[in-house]
């Protein structure tokens, strides 16, 4: 028989796991619904000698969703056609991370959903 701090835990573990399943399908539907209004990006690093270069990456600070930038640009954080007259305020990248939920979406998988919220909420899983 099992002691009962054993089944204590899993029986917390079984809660903690539900809690994480919620808590990523609230944040997939938050991301793929918001309209992004409040953008920062973080700055991109320049490579040099002993380590390579990173693209700036695009964060809302109200959802959390993120994208890495250069390549193809952005896809559901640009402000399109208004983008020349609105200025994305740059900040540092540990600034921007903080914002950041789920995970940086890469300029590949971006860039192949652009025109889909239903296929960017598989990505975001
Ligand atoms: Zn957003």
């Amino acid at each position: 028989m099992e002691m009962n701090y054993i089944r204590e835990m899993i029986k917390k573990e079984e809660v903690l796991n539900k809690a994480k399943e919620d808590y990523q399908t609230a944040r997939i539907k938050a991301q793929t619904l918001c309209d992004h209004p409040k953008i920062v990006e973080g700055e991109s690093v320049s490579g040099d000698a002993v380590s390579s270069s990173e693209p700036p990456f695009r964060v809302c600070t109200k959802c959390g969703y993120t994208e890495e930038g250069w390549g193809c640009g952005y896809s559901f954080l640009t402000k399109g056609y208004e983008e020349d007259r609105i200025t994305i305020p740059a900040v540092d990248r540990k600034t921007a991370y903080e914002f950041v939920r789920g995970r940086v979406i890469s300029n590949d998988e971006h860039i192949q959903v652009k025109l889909g919220r239903k296929e960017l909420e598989e990505i975001l899983k």
